[in-house]
């Protein structure tokens, strides 16, 4: 038999109370890739993110993470299980200090070093332990947010628009951090408005349209020529 993959979605359903968004969506992260996941604003990246990470319900299909079905597992489970997800928005605690969100972000056993872990990547939070994490720059909390993939040795990663609202020297903090995540050997599944840059880093890519699976395929071919553009334009 082969490997299980870090992540895959077979056939899922799943939105919002009156809203349906995944029609029946299937997607496959292998260990250690980089999964590009674009698509036009509205086609349900988010909630497929949210979904995968236990925050939306399945409404229909199946997830398995590390090939054990997760479906039915809230989220705090799959984050015990290898699922990390770096929300839209950061998803930290404004109101706590730096060193009180990484403390949160790590397993219990690994709390007395993930201070460490975490300055040793992001040097720059390392005057900062004891600042709230609401007074940081965009830039900082968007390391911060990220660390949990660090304290966490994930098996995969799921990561919503990380570069929004960042200055482009920062965007490059942002994506030099993932790669260094993927050449560890953690598998990502990427939601990010600079989509060719996602996609030079990407070993696969997939483009949601309304809910569905358009593209499925090399990210080099989509980097390519109108296809690009066909596919986010509708
Ligand atoms: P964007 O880049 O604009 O965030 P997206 O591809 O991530 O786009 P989603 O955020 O997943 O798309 O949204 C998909 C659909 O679900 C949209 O029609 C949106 O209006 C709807 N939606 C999103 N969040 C909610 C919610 N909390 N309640 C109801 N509908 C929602």
């Amino acid at each position: 038999a082969t490997a299980p993959a870090a992540l895959s979605l077979h056939d899922v359903r799943a939105g919002y109370e009156e809203t349906m968004v995944l029609h029946g969506v299937s997607l496959t992260v292998p260990k250690g890739a980089v999964v590009a996941l674009l698509g036009a604003n509205g086609a349900g990246k988010s909630t497929l993110l949210r979904t995968a990470a236990g925050l939306n319900r399945v409404q229909a299909g199946g997830i398995e993470l590390l090939g054990e079905d997760i479906s039915r597992l809230p989220a705090h489970r799959r984050t015990e299980r290898g699922l990390c997800f770096v929300p839209e928005g950061r998803g930290i605690f404004r109101s706590l200090t730096v060193r009180e969100n990484l403390a949160l972000q790590a397993a219990p056993r690994d709390r007395a070093t993930a201070i460490e872990r975490a300055v040793e990547a992001f040097p720059a939070l390392s005057g900062r332990l004891d600042q709230t994490a609401g007074t940081l720059s965009g830039g900082q909390q968007q390391m911060l947010a990220m660390s949990q993939a660090l304290l966490r040795d994930p098996a995969v990663v799921l990561v919503d628009e990380a570069s929004l609202g960042l200055a482009p020297v920062i965007v490059d903090e942002v994506f030099a951090f993932l790669e260094g995540l993927a050449a560890r050997g953690v598998a990502l599944l990427i939601v990010d408005q600079f989509a060719q840059r996602v996609l030079h880093i990407a070993t696969h890519a997939y483009v949601l349209r309304r809910g569905r699976i358009g593209y499925d395929g090399e990210p080099g071919e989509l980097l390519q020529g109108d296809i690009f553009a066909s596919y986010i334009g509708a």
